[in-house]
């Protein structure tokens, strides 16, 4: 039996927001079984908290943020990636502004936090959304599927007609081991026109060669180069499992995308949430469905 996971005690993050080039202040807080994750903002009165749920996304092509009621919260993949592949349950998020420190662009600052707090187990069994039959969004470009499987795995393909990325594809089982080797340090990567024009609407002026790969039409600006060779695909794949926080409870289930953003992945919840008669909610440990006879689906592209 997997039981639900919480942090042994707070932990704080302190850095720059992306957007605004301000510092900014997270703190990781225990939370009881049953909570799920929230942001809370302890700066405003009544300090309100915002589910990290579907319904809340407001996506862009640069990033996942999340609009409540009483406040918003951008760039909140990156935190919350290692969120799923540490297998935290249960947390409060509490900030002191709108943005959440970018650190080096990757999901290390947090995964490094998370693992010098440690992590306990709780009273109550792990609820799974466990995926008994395909589902699928896709556009003309883009595709992103969910097919059955015993456990968390996750495979994304990019094609970019940039000289320095092309197509690449990455297959991973997704775990502590995996996500912190593979996955954890791959920084988030942008094109120097596109930053430009983010700088001119106001945005972006945090962003630098320190928390993001950044290129020209034909070469990786920062000095030190890349940290994998194929960093982007990574970076991608990083992304994936923060936005699959939003379902509100753990997948199983093969993650497949093609081209996928921040928007499709949104969609893609969307469409797992509706697809009632595709998944079943068990606890780990329960007798798993026999997944073997599914493994026909082609989802290779
Ligand atoms: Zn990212």
């Amino acid at each position: 039996m997997f039981l639900q996971r919480t942090l042994r005690k707070p932990i704080e993050i302190e850095g720059i927001g992306l957007h605004t080039g301000a510092p900014a202040r997270l703190r990781f807080c225990p939370a009881p079984s049953n909570t799920g994750i929230y942001f809370v903002r302890k700066d405003l009165p009544g300090s309100p908290a915002l589910a990290t749920n579907w319904e809340f996304v407001k996506s862009t092509s640069f990033a996942t943020s999340l609009t409540g009621p009483e406040f918003s919260v951008s760039t909140v993949e990156h935190c919350l990636s290692a969120l799923t592949a540490l297998r935290i349950d249960n947390l409060f998020i509490e900030l002191t502004g709108p943005e959440i420190p970018i650190g080096d662009g990757s999901a290390s600052v947090f995964l490094e936090a998370i693992l010098t707090a440690g992590m306990v187990e709780q009273d109550q069994p792990r609820k799974y959304a466990y995926v008994t039959k395909p589902i699928y969004y896709g556009t003309a470009e883009k595709h992103a599927y969910v097919l059955p499987y015993n456990g968390l795995r996750l495979t994304c393909t990019i094609e970019f007609s940039h000289p320095k990325i092309g197509t690449q594809k990455i297959d991973l089982d997704i775990n502590e081991y995996s996500f912190t080797n593979e996955l954890s340090k791959a920084r988030t990567f942008g094109f120097l026109k596109d930053v430009e024009v983010l700088k001119e609407k106001g945005l972006a002026r945090g962003g630098s060669l320190d928390n993001a790969i950044v290129l020209d039409n034909q070469e990786i600006l920062n000095s030190g180069g890349l940290r994998y060779r194929d960093e982007f695909v990574r970076h991608k794949a990083l992304d994936a499992l923060g936005d699959l926080v939003t379902l509100g409870m753990p997948l199983m289930g093969h993650l497949v995308l093609f081209k996928s953003g921040h928007d499709v992945m949104n969609y893609l919840v969307r469409k797992i949430v509706e697809s009632k008669d595709s998944y079943r909610h068990i606890e780990l440990g329960a007798d798993l469905p026999d997944v073997a006879a599914d493994s026909q689906y082609n989802w290779s592209r």
